[in-house]
């Protein structure tokens, strides 16, 4: 469609990442800002600052075509709609985890008026001709708010995340408050077909009563919209050469030496317990107890810098990883070798990409992801003529189309030992057969794609 397209693109998210240097971003934030980089328009949301008062104005800021808009947000609802019911209720129930999750009526009050907050202030700069694309879990009811206030402009709905079945929905009180909610949207789109069929079959229980009709669309609540499926992918091009580029910068050359000739096994998540950590140093774990010759001749470096500090399910799991890694360290490491490099930070992107380059595995286990966007990011960096492997969770959005890649159920302590054994030893042709099959379907649903098919749809009545 590309930056000449009649209607300006709103995309609203909750938290605005400005691009700085060296900073590292979530996966919805490389996807929204990939999409209006190439299309231009607006970016709104919050602007990572709280206060005791009330907000002050919004602001206003620009880069090339993109412009940001951010508001602050009151210091007790924030904790409320963003650390209380977003990251205690809905990221846990979204990713099937009810062990994590809870719930309480005065945080779910704050969230709606949290997005009743974000309607308020986003309506001013709204024109008639825009296209508005809300993205993910926190904003739900955002679309509803808007047309409460009389908004008609096409408004999209994206859910980064899973969307699980309905007796895991259902234990959420007010499931059907956000059913209701998102049947306000032009079009809600999802990461798989599966995270579709779970939505189709949440809005047409007898209880919800809707209907879904032959051409995908679905009645309920009053309401018809469309309801598809749209990967989120990457831009592959910009992946390869940034990795190129950065593959011989100074501490690519430290890590090289460092590795004599070990082969590299690479992680790099976000610390968050739906990304499967101590599983998956536990499956390292039993490589080595399996395959003895693998002590010494591999080196597994884990990079997952701490997210939500202070939220204590958080905390722990960054107390047990690195007890996991201690515990690894110490029955295996032999003077010059240490099994597990535990990296607690981030590192900017295009270290990243060159680490990737660099290893010869990418291990992705998350228990649950929507999407996963390393996995793909890993395979695009690699180099065709001698590319990595990458070990993958059937759990996670992107197997549904890595198909090609070393599939494993991240649970199967042994699965994963044997999975990473299989991408260690798989022979030059067909790692690059392999390879060469993963890139033509990363370039098919590449980034451009995303953006490009879901404004399409919401531009279609
Ligand atoms: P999530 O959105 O759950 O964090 P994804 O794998 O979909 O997971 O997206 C993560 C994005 O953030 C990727 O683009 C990845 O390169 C980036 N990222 C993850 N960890 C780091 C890190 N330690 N430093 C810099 N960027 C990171």
């Amino acid at each position: 469609m590309g930056g000449s397209a009649v209607s300006r693109l709103i995309a609203i998210s909750n938290r605005v990442a400005v691009p700085k240097a060296g900073k590292s971003a979530g996966g919805l934030a490389v996807g929204v800002l990939s999409a209006l980089a190439e299309h231009g328009g607006i970016w709104f949301g919050w602007s990572g600052k709280t206060t005791e008062t009330e907000p002050s104005e919004t602001k206003r800021s620009r880069s090339g075509k993109i412009e940001f808009v951010t508001i602050d947000l009151n210091a007790d609802d924030f904790e409320a709609y963003y650390n209380g019911f977003s990251n205690n209720s809905l990221w846990p129930l979204l990713h099937f985890m009810l062990g994590y999750f809870s719930f309480r009526r005065s945080q779910y009050a704050a969230y709606c008026r949290v997005n009743e907050f974000f309607a308020r202030r986003l309506i001013p700069i709204l024109e008639p001709d825009d296209l508005i694309w809300v993205h993910d879990y926190h904003l739900f009811p955002l679309g509803a708010s808007l047309r409460q206030a009389g908004v008609v402009q096409p408004i999209g709905f994206f859910l980064h995340v899973p969307f699980p079945n309905f007796d895991v929905l259902r234990a959420l009180p007010c499931y059907t408050q956000i059913l209701n909610a998102l049947a306000a949207y032009n079009v809600v789109g999802f990461q798989t077909d599966r995270d579709l069929w779970s939505f189709q079959d949440c809005m047409t229980q007898p209880e919800i009563g809707g209907r879904l009709h032959d051409d995908g669309r679905i009645t309920a609540f009053g309401r018809t919209f469309k309801a598809e499926v749209f990967p989120i992918g990457i831009d592959v091009e910009e992946c390869q050469r940034v990795a190129v580029e950065n593959f011989e910068n100074e501490e690519l050359m430290r890590l090289g030496a460092s590795l004599e000739n070990r082969k590299l096994i690479i992680g790099v998540d976000r610390l968050d317990y739906s990304k499967g950590l101590e599983l998956r140093f536990r499956g390292f774990e039993t490589l080595l107890e399996s395959y003895p010759a693998t002590r010494g001749c591999v080196t597994f470096m884990q990079i997952a810098p701490p997210t939500r500090a202070g939220v204590r399910t958080y905390d722990q799991i960054r107390g047990e990883l690195e007890k996991a890694a201690g515990n690894i360290n110490g029955r295996f490491a032999q003077i010059d070798w240490m099994p597990i490099r535990y990296l607690n930070r981030g590192y900017s992107r295009e270290l990243l990409m060159a680490i990737f380059r660099r290893a010869a595995v990418g291990l992705v286990t998350p228990i649950r992801d929507g999407m996963n966007l390393v996995a793909k990011e890993y395979v695009a960096s690699q180099d065709p003529k001698d590319p990595g492997v990458p070990v993958l969770s059937t759990l996670c959005g992107a197997a549904r189309e890595l198909t090609d890649a070393v599939l494993v159920n991240p649970f199967d302590r042994q699965g994963v030992a044997d999975g990473l054994q299989k991408a260690i030893e798989m022979p030059l042709h067909e790692r690059r057969a392999i390879h060469a099959s993963m890139i033509a379907t990363l370039r098919k649903n590449d980034i451009h794609a995303w953006t490009r098919r879901f404004i399409e749809s919401l531009s279609t009545p």
